[in-house]
This record gives structure tokens, sequence and C-alpha cells, in this order.
């Protein structure tokens, strides 16, 4: 059997980095840490307790996030993996997500699933930051009108939104997160681009699945 490696996949809002991360995850039999959740339950919390960017800072030893064995995510102990899903958290998330000390807390979290390597995580500074060391880095990207029509169809079925606040969501994200002080997206020097607009699941997995096999080799 091949050493376990880390595969960071970062990119840009809605690209299919978690379908794909958790599917090679269970290909390799390998966790998988969606770190964007994380930075969502920490503003499901600074929601919950009407914290604003500042205040918020001062709450962080509160906020406890782990996963179970299925990738569910908890905050403070109760499974909040639906609730981050909402429009109300990604409106808000990039803001929270911009705050050195939350950074640096999660950073630390997530380093923690890697020591043992064996660990598919994906996010928008995985391969540069948190796992600048590791042996496959995937940067993904499509075009906005496409993530944002395939994003639309995921939420429709639970949550009352328009394609265009979808649309408008990526963008604001896409925006907030490159144009951030701290670890903003940026694509590591060594990851592969994958653009994805006019390819099918199969297609991205297929060949996602090659470079899986020959970073293990
Ligand atoms: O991956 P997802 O789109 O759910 O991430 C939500 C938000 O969390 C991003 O728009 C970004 O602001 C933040 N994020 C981040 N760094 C990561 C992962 C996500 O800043 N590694």
């Amino acid at each position: 059997m091949s050493k376990p490696i880390i595969i960071a996949i970062d990119g840009h809002a809605s690209t299919g980095k978690s379908t794909l991360a958790r599917t090679l995850a269970q290909y390799l039999n390998y966790v998988y840490i969606d770190s964007g959740a994380m930075y969502r339950a920490v503003t499901l919390f600074a929601i919950k307790n009407d914290l604003n960017t500042e205040q918020i800072v001062h709450h962080i030893n509160d906020i406890s996030i782990t996963f179970d064995v299925s990738g569910q995510i908890f905050l403070n102990e109760e499974n909040v993996s639906e609730e981050i899903r909402g429009m109300r958290i990604s409106e808000r998330v990039s803001e929270f997500a911009a705050i050195a000390p939350i950074r640096q807390k999660m950073i630390q979290i997530q380093q923690g699933y890697g020591r043992d390597k064996g660990v598919v995580m994906d996010g928008r500074d995985i391969g540069t930051v948190v796992f600048p060391e590791a042996e496959l880095k995937l940067f993904m990207s499509a075009s906005p009108e496409i993530r944002a029509k395939r994003r639309f169809e995921e939420l429709k079925l639970n949550q009352d939104v328009s394609y265009e606040e979808v649309l408008k969501n990526i963008l604001d994200r896409d925006d907030k997160d490159s144009s951030r002080k701290i670890n903003p997206l940026r694509k590591a020097n060594d990851a592969i681009i994958i653009d994805n607009s006019n390819q099918s699941k199969e297609e991205l997995l297929q060949g996602a699945l090659e470079l899986v096999e020959k970073a293990l080799n």
C-alpha cells in the first residue's frame, strides 16, 4: 500500500470542491475535511450570539468545532451541518473568514487533522497556507454563471432563493476571499488547475483520480 498523502483542493466558490474532495476521500479511505464548513460554523455562532466582526474576537475560546467520521460538523457539540448551508450564512461568512484570530484557530484545527496525512481538505488557503507541503494540490474554477446555476439547482430544493441572488453571492465571496489581506484565495504555484465549466461529474472525477494515482506513486 502507498504511503498516505495530503490532498489540498482550493478554488472559487461553488466549483464542486467539496463533492470532489468527499469522493476522493471515500475512494482512498481518507479523512475528508470541509474547511469552509468551519468558517460557516463560526459565522453561525456569531449570528446566533449577535456578535459583529469586532466582538467575535473576544469569544474565540467559546467556539468548539469538530467533525465526526462521516464528515458531519458540530459547533459546541451541536450538529450544524444543515444549518450552515443557508444563504444567511453564505452572505456573512467571508467577513468572518477575514479575521486573523479566527483563521489562526481554524488553521490549527485543520493542521491537526493532517498530522498523520491521509486527508483530503478543501477550502481557499489549503495548498498555500494550511498544507504548503501537500503532495497533491488542485485549484478548481468554472465560469460564475455555471457555478451559480449548479448551486441554485441544489439550494432551491429547500430554500427560497433566486438564481440572481446565488450568482451575486458567489461573485461577492470570490471578490472578498481573493482580496482580503490575510491568506487570500490564491493558486499555489504547484497546484494543478481544473476548470470544470464544461466537464461532467464523471469526467472531473476520472481526471482527478488519474492525478491522485500519479501523486501516490
Ligand atoms: O467552501 P465554502 O464556499 O463553503 O466556504 C465558505 C467561505 O468560507 C468562503 O467563501 C470563504 O470566505 C471562507 N473560507 C476561507 N478559507 C477556507 C475555506 C473557506 O476563508 N480555507
